[in-house]
């Protein structure tokens, strides 16, 4: 068990990536809060997930707040030391995307995917630094995207976002590695997710085109990326973003 004792939170924790990253980390023995957004069957599905979780021996609760909320995570924040002390790892894993080329982007479609992706990342790495600071150790891993770095045409939105999680990883390790914190991000290629089950199929083969492995990748790809990330294996490495793309982005 590699994370015997650690408290971590997985934002947006329930389906797709999310949820295989809480998976990952309660079978290394990790107590996992799952956070989810309360709207629409979000809690129905995050309860699932942890039923699954349950089942298979792990150890793990949900907790609800919008992360682009200073507020609502501030309060998610307050009850996960009032309940458990402290938080050992966190993963910033809630993201959404508003595609759409730049002369038919709403301003709406931009401000949400920066409140969620970029802000509720600041949010959330706001009030974990407090906690980690004074137990002198955390482990940041948050989600970044071959977007962020490469750039891609209907997404001026999300790559803003992504990219500056990288900007905002490097510059919070700098700040917080004396401290025995460490700050990284997984930068994702294109996963089998509910985020790209609606590309077409002429879509799907031209992105794979352009991926040197020839295929997607799947959640547990990013889910072992992030346990590598949060364990003592990787405790000399920070601000750095580990690609998980099949060979895309290099
Ligand atoms: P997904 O849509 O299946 O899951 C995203 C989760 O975030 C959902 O549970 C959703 O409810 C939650 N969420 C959204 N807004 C929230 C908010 N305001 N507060 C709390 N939770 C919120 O997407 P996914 O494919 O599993 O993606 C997970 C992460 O990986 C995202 O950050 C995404 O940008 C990134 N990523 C995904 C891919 C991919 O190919 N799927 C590629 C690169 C990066």
């Amino acid at each position: 068990m590699r994370l015997e004792n650690k408290i971590a939170l997985v934002t947006g924790g329930g389906q797709g990536i999310g949820k295989e990253i809480a998976k990952t980390l309660a079978k290394q023995g990790a107590f996992v809060l799952i956070n989810y957004l309360d709207l629409g069957n979000n809690q129905e599905i995050a309860q699932k997930t942890q039923q699954e979780i349950e089942e298979l021996g792990g150890k793990c609760a949900l907790i609800s707040a919008n992360v682009a909320s200073y507020q609502e995570t501030e309060e998610m924040f307050k009850i996960i030391k009032k309940e458990y002390g402290r938080l050992d790892i966190l993963i910033n894993n809630a993201g959404i995307t508003k595609d759409g080329l730049m002369l038919r982007m709403k301003e709406s479609d931009f401000d949400q995917v920066i409140d969620v992706n970029l802000k509720g990342t600041w949010n959330c790495m706001k009030h974990a630094t407090k906690l980690m600071m004074k137990q002198k150790y955390g482990r940041i891993v948050s989600l970044s995207s071959v977007v962020g770095v490469m750039g891609n045409a209907g997404q001026v939105n999300y790559a803003a976002s992504k990219s500056g999680i990288i900007g905002m990883t490097m510059s919070l390790a700098r700040e917080v590695g004396s401290r025995g914190i460490t700050v990284n991000a997984v930068a994702p290629g294109f996963i089998q997710t509910a985020m790209t089950d609606v590309l077409s199929d002429e879509i799907k083969d031209q992105m794979k085109s352009q991926i040197p492995l020839g295929s997607f990748g799947n959640v547990q790809d990013i889910a072992d990326a992030v346990l590598f990330l949060a364990s003592d294996e990787a405790k000399y490495i920070t601000g750095q973003t580990l690609h998980v793309d099949g060979g895309m982005a290099m």
